[in-house]
C-alpha cells in the first residue's frame, strides 16, 4: 500500500476502525514510512488530548453565584408580573456565560473515553464475526487444536480452554484485529448464543479491575489477568457470562 492510500486510511487504522488486513497492510507500511508513522502519531496524541481530563473545567463559585442571583431576580420579576426590560437584558447577559458553558460540558462529557471506544470496538468485531463466514478461522472443539492453531500467527499464546465442564462449548479460534494490534478470539457456544473472548496482551498500565457493561444490546465482560487482557463479549445474559469470566480465572 502506498503512501497517499494509508495517508487516507490511517486515523481510521488509530481508531481500531479497519479489517484485519488493511490493518495489517498499514502496519507493514507504517513500519518503513516515517511520515506516515507521523501522522499516526499526531492523530493518537489529539485523540488522547480529547479524552484527557484537562479539557473538563468544574463551574467556578462565582459563576454559580452569578446564575443564582440572576434566577431569583428573575423569579422576583415574574411574581410581580413586570420586569423594565432593562432588566431582562441582564438577566439574559448573566445566565448567556452558563449557557456556553453548560453546552461546552455536555459536549465534552459526551467525548468518549479510551475505555469506550474499546467496549465499541469490541462489540463491533462481536458482530464483524456474526457476520459471512468470519466466525472462525480455525473450528474446532479440541483445545488442543485450537491452541497450537494460533502459534505463528500472533505473537504470544493464549490461554484456550475446553468449558464444557462449565456448559460452554468451545466452537474454535480466530484472528481479529482490537486496541491497535492483533488478537485471539475463542468463540464458544451456550444453547443459541454465540461468545466471543478476546485475549491479547496488557500493554501495562491496565489495573485488575474489571469493566461490565452492556452496549447496543451486548454485555462486556473485559477483565485483566496474568499479564493478559481478556474481554468477553456476547447476547448471553450478564450472569452467565460471568461464569465464563470464573471458569477462566481458576
Ligand atoms: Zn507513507
Amino acid at each position: 500500500m502506498a503512501c497517499p492510500k494509508t495517508k487516507d486510511l490511517i486515523e481510521a487504522y488509530g481508531d481500531g476502525e479497519l479489517d484485519l488486513g488493511s490493518s495489517l497492510e498499514i502496519e507493514r507500511h507504517l513500519a518503513g514510512c516515517e511520515a506516515c508513522a507521523a501522522v499516526l502519531e499526531r492523530h493518537r496524541a489529539l485523540r488522547s488530548a480529547l479524552a484527557g481530563a484537562s479539557l473538563h473545567y468544574d463551574v467556578p463559585p462565582r459563576l454559580a453565584a452569578r446564575v443564582r442571583s440572576a434566577v431569583r431576580k428573575e423569579a422576583k420579576g415574574r411574581a410581580t408580573g413586570w420586569l423594565p426590560s432593562w432588566r431582562w437584558a441582564a438577566v439574559a447577559a448573566s445566565v448567556a456565560p452558563l449557557a456556553i458553558l453548560t453546552w461546552a460540558l455536555v459536549a465534552l462529557s459526551k467525548t468518549p473515553s479510551p475505555g469506550d471506544l474499546l467496549n465499541q470496538e469490541i462489540v463491533s468485531a462481536h458482530l464483524r464475526s456474526l457476520m459471512g463466514n468470519h466466525l472462525m478461522d480455525f473450528p474446532s472443539s479440541d483445545q488442543h487444536t485450537v491452541k497450537p492453531a494460533f502459534a505463528g500467527r500472533i505473537d504470544f499464546s493464549p490461554d484456550v480452554r475446553g468449558l464444557s465442564g462449565v456448559g460452554f462449548t468451545l466452537i474454535g479460534g480466530r484472528l481479529d484485529y482490537l486496541d491497535g494490534r492483533p488478537v485471539a478470539a475463542l468463540v464458544y457456544g451456550r444453547r443459541k448464543h454465540v461468545i466471543n473472548l478476546f485475549i491479547w496482551p496488557s500493554a501495562g498500565g491496565e489495573g485488575a479491575r474489571g469493566v461490565e457493561t452492556s452496549l447496543r444490546g451486548y454485555n462486556l465482560l473485559r477483565w485483566s489477568r496474568a499479564g493478559m487482557l481478556y474481554s468477553a463479549v456476547s447476547d448471553l445474559n450478564a450472569p452467565e457470562l460471568r461464569e465464563l469470566r470464573k471458569a477462566f480465572e481458576e
